[in-house]
C-alpha cells in the first residue's frame, strides 16, 4: 500500500479554462470514494511564492501572468506541484496526482501558450533541490503535444530527463532530452509499447530520485488530439510507470494532469489513477 496525496483547489473546477474547459466541473465530487480511502489524503495546495516562480521565469512574464485572469489557477497548479514534490521527497507520502489548470509544460522562460502559462516542473525542480541536495529527476510526458515549455526550462540541467512523446523525433543534451515520434493512429497496446520501449530504458540509465508525468489525455479518441486511444489506457500506463517508479525510486511518482478537455474520460480516469496509485 502507498500513501498518496491528491492535490486539488475548488477554484478548478465550475470555469472554462483555456484549452481544456470545464473538464473538472464534478470534482471533487467524482473522486468522493477514492478519497475515502485511509492512505490516501486530499490537499488544498497553496499559490506557488512569486521568488519560486523567478527561479525559472523572467520578471516581464511573471508580471504578464499577474494581470492575467487565470493567474489563480496557475499559481495553485504550481503550488500544488511544489508540494508533492516536497512532501515526496520528505517521506511523508509516496506519491501523488496533482491537478492542474492554466499550468504545465508549454510555459517557457519567457513566453507561454496552450493553456498554460507557468511552469509547474521548473519551480518545483529548484525548490526540492534547494531543500534536499542533488537531485535527479526523470519527466515522462505523455500529452499530445510537444513540451517546449519543460524543454526551454531544463535545456542545461542534466539532472533532468526529459522524454516527451509528441510530433518528433529528436535526442538532444547528451541523451537526457529526447522527442519520440508517435503522432500517429495507435491502439492502446501499441502506445503503451512505445512508452515502455522509449521511456523505462532511458530512465532505468538515469536512476531517477522523482518521476514526474504529464499526463495529458488531449490523446483519447474524440477529444483534440486524437490518437484513437481508449479511457481505459491512461490508467493502464500509470499502472505500468507507477511499477518503474517502484523499481527505480522507491515508488517516488508525481503525475499532473495536463491536456484534454473530455469531461467524461476526467472523471473516469483520475478516480481509477487515484485508486491505483494507493495499492
Ligand atoms: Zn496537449
Ligand atoms: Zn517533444
Amino acid at each position: 500500500m502507498m500513501r498518496t496525496g491528491v492535490f486539488f483547489h475548488e477554484m478548478f473546477s465550475g470555469r472554462e479554462w483555456l484549452i481544456i474547459g470545464n473538464k473538472f466541473r464534478n470534482f471533487p465530487k467524482v473522486m468522493e470514494k477514492v478519497l475515502k480511502l485511509p492512505q490516501v489524503t486530499l490537499f488544498c495546495p497553496e499559490k506557488v511564492p512569486e521568488a519560486l516562480l523567478l527561479k525559472v521565469h523572467t520578471r516581464r512574464f511573471l508580471e504578464d501572468l499577474k494581470r492575467a485572469w487565470y493567474r489563480d489557477g496557475a499559481l495553485y497548479s504550481v503550488g500544488g506541484c511544489v508540494e508533492a514534490i516536497d512532501r515526496i521527497l520528505s517521506g511523508d507520502m509516496d506519491n501523488a496526482l496533482v491537478f492542474t489548470v492554466a499550468a504545465g509544460h508549454h510555459a517557457e522562460r519567457d513566453s507561454a501558450w496552450g493553456g498554460t502559462y507557468a511552469s509547474c516542473a521548473g519551480p518545483a525542480f529548484y525548490h526540492a533541490r534547494e531543500r534536499f541536495g542533488p537531485l535527479k529527476m526523470a519527466i515522462l510526458d505523455t500529452d499530445r503535444h510537444h513540451g517546449n515549455g519543460t524543454r526551454d526550462i531544463f535545456r542545461d540541467e542534466d539532472h533532468v530527463l526529459h522524454v516527451c512523446f509528441c510530433h518528433q523525433d529528436i535526442i538532444e543534451g547528451s541523451g537526457t532530452k529526447v522527442c519520440v515520434n508517435t503522432a500517429y493512429p495507435h491502439t492502446d497496446e501499441s502506445y503503451l509499447q512505445v512508452v515502455q520501449e522509449e521511456f523505462i530504458p532511458r530512465a532505468m540509465g538515469f536512476k531517477p530520485h522523482l518521476i514526474l508525468h504529464n499526463l495529458g489525455h488531449d490523446t483519447c479518441q474524440l477529444d483534440y488530439g486524437d490518437l484513437g486511444l481508449t479511457p481505459e489506457f491512461y490508467p493502464r500506463l500509470v499502472k505500468e510507470i507507477k511499477a518503474c517508479s517502484e523499481q527505480l525510486c522507491s515508488g517516488r511518482y508525481v503525475v499532473l494532469t495536463h491536456g484534454g478537455r473530455r469531461a467524461d474520460v476526467a472523471e473516469y480516469i483520475f478516480p481509477e489513477i487515484i485508486k491505483i496509485l494507493a495499492q
